[in-house]
């Protein structure tokens, strides 16, 4: 099972070595605040208000590799389930402050991550400029 820290991992820093090499310029673990929640993302465009999460298959129940423990089944179903859940309402908060969120899985292939993100960041950017609402 893969270690669930948040920064450093090895999926993580390859991704964003590469959108890095593509000139994409993001801040990591940036915490975004609304009223009264705050969510952390693990890459973050302020200005273009696109949040970026890197979902670990098992801790956030992807449905290719997530495992149900076998072991101590009572104690990782429920915290699975919370995570999920949360997951759900972290999307649901930032959709409502008008950010597009992104959520990979950690399976994805960097170059695959990579292009989904610039796509995103290269169409809101082209709103923008075109001074229309982002949102
Ligand atoms: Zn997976």
């Amino acid at each position: 099972m893969r270690g669930n820290t948040k920064t450093g991992n090895r999926p993580e820093a390859r991704l964003r070595s590469e959108l890095h090499r593509r000139g994409l310029r993001f801040r990591k673990n940036a915490p975004i605040r609304g009223d009264g929640w705050a969510v952390r993302p693990d890459v973050v465009f302020p200005r273009l208000k696109v949040a970026v999460f890197l979902d670990g298959c098992f801790w956030h129940a992807c449905p290719d590799h997530g495992t149900t423990p076998r072991v101590n089944r009572s104690y990782w179903l429920p915290k699975l389930e919370r995570n999920v859940t949360r997951d759900r309402l972290n999307d649901r908060l930032l959709g409502e402050a008008q950010w597009q969120v992104l959520r990979i899985w950690e399976h994805v292939e960097t170059v695959e991550a990579a292009n989904e993100i610039e796509a995103a960041v290269t169409s809101r950017r082209r709103a923008q400029e075109n001074g229309r609402r982002v949102s």
